[in-house]
């Protein structure tokens, strides 16, 4: 039996978060295939390096190599710290002349290269922990393990079926062996052999991808948090641990507001009935969350309510653009140049709204301004929106459950602005005013998850 545990840039970010980690793989009864972060804060200093070059190329590979080294020193004694040297050297090596290279900088994909290199350190020095603590084990980047991706620039696919194959044979027989392969997290490589990073906060959807990859029994992702949670702690102090869920609601959850897990990571287990257990590396006593595919019914209406702020609504007017679907497909493919993220559409008979990032308004604006003024006679764009996303069992198909969010909602005094439902059966999304966010989700965390029925917030 393999478990791929993954563990997040805090779970490797200091020597003591290190040996806590190192224990955890220790303990594990299945053979361990592990995934790193970088050490917290690398990554931020990656993108930042980026945008100073060449400028404080000598600070930048000081201030590199200060913090891994500090670290390693205080987890390694002399002659274990030699050994790790010598790694740590070839890599310091490759990232200097990464620095270095004008020619690189040109590439499209240089700033995929120059952020994925912090995954390359932490792993190293997790890897020769692990050694210290008297395991066999192996550091490994993605381009040793054969991980393929595809796409855009910072914004990476794993072609899962190649990944397979190349893994099969580059890291299947170091399990065999009794070898903890400990892997880059964050990125995979194109077919020229280079990086291509899959996102911020990627390395969730790269154990996934490995765990595919490998056939495993379980994919363990270890964070900061106790796992999801029935609401964001910082608007519900009492809002409560979710134990079980079920793949579908994951998804929705990660994707419209818990910050738990990449949303990404949820596909590429989903497909091969791999179950997943989010759990916190700081209290690995505690059980976590378990994703797989089925759950025991829940008692309370609703098992979650997220919230995503910063949205913005543009609706778009034009007369009777309902009898007009290719008018609405030309909308939808310049909204689309820009790559932004569409959370929710809905149409009416002469208009389409659609709700995007707020950040993403100025240049969906632009782009729509290229489609003949014959499409369109109207813009509106509504700032300061916020999604809710209410998840539970069965939202679409038992009576009254929209009955009673949303006088919840007007409990709130929150008028809706949007809404989409019956996309998927597990949850409930509405748009409110930003200003009413956080009264919806403690009404409704009250009524429906807590189950209790006093009036007030
Ligand atoms: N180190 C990368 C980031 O900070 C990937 C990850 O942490 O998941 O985005
Ligand atoms: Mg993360």
């Amino acid at each position: 039996m393999i478990t791929v545990m993954k563990f997040g840039g805090t779970s490797v970010g200091s020597p003591e978060a290190l040996q806590r980690v190192t224990r955890i793989i220790m303990n594990e009864k299945n053979s361990p295939v592990v995934v790193a972060s970088a050490m917290s804060g690398v990554t931020n200093f990656l993108v930042s390096c980026a945008e100073r070059l060449p400028v404080n190329r000598e600070n930048i590979i000081a201030e590199f190599r200060k913090k891994h080294v500090d670290v390693a020193a205080q987890l390694l004694n002399d002659e274990q710290m030699a050994e790790f040297m010598k790694d740590f050297n070839v890599r310091m090596r490759d990232f200097k002349n990464l620095l270095e290279d004008e020619n690189a900088s040109k590439d499209p994909f240089y700033k995929d290269n120059l952020t994925s290199q912090g995954e390359r350190f932490s792993t190293l020095i997790l890897s020769h922990t692990l050694r210290a603590a008297g395991a066999k084990s192996v550091a490994l980047t993605s381009e040793d393990c054969g991980i393929c991706a595809e796409g855009r620039p910072l914004s990476g696919s794993a072609d899962l079926q190649k990944t397979e194959a190349m893994m099969a044979l580059k890291v299947k027989p170091y399990i065999d062996d009794g070898v903890i392969p400990v892997i880059t997290g964050f990125y995979g490589i194109k077919g020229d052999g280079l990086p291509l990073t899959f996102g911020r906060g990627g390395s969730d959807y790269s154990a996934a991808v490995v765990a595919n990859a490998m056939n495993v029994d379980l994919l363990e992702i270890w964070t900061d948090v106790d796992g999801f949670m029935s609401a964001d702690p910082h608007i519900i102090p009492d809002a409560i641990k979710i134990d079980e869920m079920n793949f579908g609601e994951a998804a929705e959850l990660a994707y419209f507001g818990a910050k738990v897990l990449h949303p990404r990571t949820i596909e590429p287990v989903r497909m091969k009935h791999i179950p997943l257990n989010v759990r916190n590396s700081f209290k690995p006593e505690e059980p976590g969350t378990t994703i797989h595919h089925l759950r025991k019914q829940m008692e309370s209406m609703l098992m979650s309510v997220a919230i995503k702020t910063d949205l913005s609504i543009i609706t778009i007017s034009s007369a009777e653009i309902a009898y007009h679907p290719e008018m609405v497909a030309r909308i939808i493919e310049k909204i689309a140049e820009n790559e932004v993220v569409i959370y929710s559409i809905s149409t009416s008979l002469s208009t389409v709204a659609f709700l995007v990032h707020s950040n993403d308004v100025k240049s969906i604006l632009s782009k729509l301004n290229t489609l003949s003024p014959g499409d369109i006679e109207r813009i509106e764009v509504k700032n300061d929106v916020a999604l809710v996303c209410a998840v539970g069992d069965n939202l679409l198909s038992k009576c009254g459950v929209s009955g009673d969010i949303f006088a919840a909602v007007k409990e709130a005094k929150a008028n809706v602005e949007m809404i989409s439902e019956g996309a998927s059966d597990v949850s409930l999304n509405f748009v409110v005013p930003m200003s009413k966010a956080t009264d919806v989700v403690k009404i409704l965390h009250r009524k429906y998850v807590r189950g209790e029925s006093n009036e007030g917030l």
